[in-house]
């Protein structure tokens, strides 16, 4: 089996609406007209797992200075972060005794602020996006329309970096990265275009990473329910329903992107799945 070992590591804490991840989860009724949001903790998360053919990671996080002027007002508002100084992938990867050169891959499940914050510290690696969502975040940057979830700051360092795209096309569903790891290319849905990975692990078995596809476990039902934020509603239901049969294809285990009590069950780095 080529891949060694998966970390997960820990990212902080987002602290947002719980609106945003599951949609109405308030609703007023005849006694009650008036109902308060739900603020909610949002755990944020990447993984890197070792392959016998290098490091790839999943997802990146947010970046460092987040809370210190990287993001704008707005999204410090909506979804303000805490991140230890151990937390983040800089930290994991000094931990576990690896430099920010070593990593070859990266794979993006999409751009926004919380999964594709520190990209800008690998400028050696390939990274591997959805074209639909780069094209998309592009769009919105040139236009200087709302930028959202994404981080005006961070595509300027991406532009600076001359970052390594590699593109996923729409057409293409699934490509083979290494052996034990698979790209899934989900389409739009939470954004323009997601990403997921299946990763093969020795004794662990087999996971689904499968990032904001499905924020938590009431997005992923059944019933299936809906996010706040979501640019095609149809595509993020045809994205959960093939979650669905790959989970029982591959008998995976299937890890969310925003679930805090799936995240408490976790073993987080330096603790590994092996
Ligand atoms: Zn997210």
């Amino acid at each position: 089996m080529a891949n060694k070992r998966m970390y997960i590591i820990s990212g902080g804490m987002i602290q947002c609406d719980l609106a945003n991840m599951v949609c109405m989860p308030a609703l007023g009724n005849a006694r009650e007209h008036e109902v308060k949001s739900i603020w909610a903790d949002s755990p944020v998360t990447c993984m890197l797992i070792e392959n016998e053919e290098g490091l790839v990671l999943f997802d990146t996080g947010c970046h460092p200075d987040a809370m210190k002027g990287r993001w704008d007002e707005g999204n410090r508002m909506r979804t303000p972060v805490s991140i230890d100084e151990r937390e983040g992938v800089l930290a994991a990867l000094e931990m576990l005794g690896y430099r920010t050169e070593d990593v070859k891959y990266i794979v993006l499940s999409h751009l926004h602020e919380d999964h594709a914050g520190c990209i800008e510290f690998f400028s050696q690696a390939r990274v591997v996006v959805s074209d639909k969502e780069l094209t998309g975040t592009m769009r919105l940057y040139a236009l200087h329309g709302d930028m959202g979830g994404y981080i005006r700051k961070d595509i300027r360092a991406w532009l600076d970096k001359e970052i390594c795209w590699d593109l996923i096309a729409e057409e293409e569903e699934e490509r083979e990265l290494l052996d034990g790891i698979r790209i899934l290319n989900f389409g739009s849905g939470h954004t323009f275009g997601m990403m997921g990975l299946l990763v093969n692990l020795k004794d662990s078995g087999n996971y689904l990473l499968v990032s904001d596809c499905v924020n938590t476990k009431e997005n992923y039902g059944p019933p299936i329910r809906f996010p706040g934020l979501a640019y095609d509603t149809i595509g993020y239901q045809k994205t959960v329903e093939r979650i669905h049969r790959l989970e029982r294809k591959y008998q995976a285990k299937v890890l969310f992107g925003h679930d805090i009590g799936q995240y408490r069950e976790l073993k987080l780095a330096p603790e590994f799945y092996s």
